[in-house]
């Protein structure tokens, strides 16, 4: 049985040739020259086009090159009972909890007024709050979220966090479920998106949740384009319920050059590039997993397909 891979976005030939320095054993075809179709097995692929996999028939693991899996089981013609796994790893979460702080920093230290003051010669002195009087919430407490929440509250932020379940975290406020949404909301000046894109979690950065937290907030997202809508939160950035925005991950990538988004004040746009695991990472657990598969043992970083994340 065969590997299809193809050219990654951010590392190209590099994780192909890494993942044949890894697996010397193993037939390794890099679309599109994938050969009869009914022997490949394995699949390790960055965001394949939906029914890419459909010729596939004898396909039994498919692996992302990342932590989100949305893309793959968001298609209709991903196949049914196969296994999906996805990059779970420290310094993966590390390069995100860095994104993380580094816009809370900013929009807590408001950085752009002295941004904008400079360049008027403007001597904009400004009363800082303390990093403790500010309430931060993090909203998924996966591989992503926990770390970032640790660190926040490491900083001294008055930091909750939000999840599916409830979890304990030291130093962080827990909340869980749609019951506890609200009051989440509520106390959360700097609203942190790190959820997995699903049926549940789509659209939730809405004009709904932004109208639950203190009037002026802030919201960062490194999720995925699916939970932002859009045309809600320009509304909300022009009539002030929110005072600033991050954001990473949009419903269309790269936002196209005519987005209002790229233009919108108060609004950072990023692109799509708050963590990338490192070249390494991506090579080892995929050629740990296909070591593991071969030889019928328990997979890294399974995904539940039925959750969705
Ligand atoms: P995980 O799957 O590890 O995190 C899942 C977390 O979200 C869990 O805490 C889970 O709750 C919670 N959750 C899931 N559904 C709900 C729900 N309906 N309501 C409340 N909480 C929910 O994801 P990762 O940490 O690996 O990734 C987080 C996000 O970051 C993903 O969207 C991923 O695609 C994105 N990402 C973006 C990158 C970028 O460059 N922009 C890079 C890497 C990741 P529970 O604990 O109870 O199960």
């Amino acid at each position: 049985m065969a590997i299809l891979t193809w050219l990654h976005n951010a590392y190209g030939r590099d994780l192909i040739e890494g993942v044949r320095a890894a697996l010397p054993g193993e037939d390794i075809r890099e679309w599109p020259d994938a050969g009869d179709p009914d022997e490949i097995d394995i699949c390790f692929i960055f965001r394949m086009p939906h029914g890419f996999l459909k010729p596939f028939r004898n396909l039994k693991l498919m692996s992302a090159t990342g932590a989100g899996i949305d893309h793959y089981l968001l298609d209709p013609d991903f196949p049914k009972g196969i296994a999906m796994v996805r990059i779970v790893d420290q310094d993966f979460a590390a390069r995100m909890a860095d994104y993380v702080l580094t816009w809370t920093f900013f929009h807590h230290r408001d950085v752009a007024h002295f941004l904008s003051a400079q360049s008027r010669h403007d001597w904009a002195y400004k009363i800082m709050r303390s990093a403790h009087e500010l309430r931060v919430g993090v909203m998924g407490l996966g591989q992503m979220g926990r770390l970032a929440a640790e660190r926040l509250a490491g900083v001294g932020y008055d930091t909750a966090a939000w999840s599916r379940s409830l979890h304990e975290v030291p130093g962080v406020t827990c909340f869980a479920g749609s019951e506890g949404f609200g009051a989440f909301l509520a106390r959360t000046e700097i609203l942190i998106n790190l959820l997995p894109l699903t049926q549940t979690t789509r659209g939730i950065l809405s004009a709904g949740t932004f109208a639950q937290m203190p009037p002026g907030g802030v919201v960062i997202s490194a999720g995925r384009g699916g939970h932002l809508v859009e045309a809600d939160l320009l509304a909300a950035l022009n009539d002030g319920t929110l005072r600033a925005a991050t954001i990473d991950a949009f419903p269309v990538e790269p936002l196209p050059k005519d987005s209002p988004l790229w233009k919108t004040p108060n609004l950072y746009v990023t692109p799509h590039c708050s963590s990338t695991a490192s070249l390494a990472t991506i090579v080892d657990t995929f050629a740990e997993n296909v070591r593991r598969f071969r030889a019928g043992a328990e997979l890294l970083n399974e995904v539940d397909t039925v959750a969705g994340y």
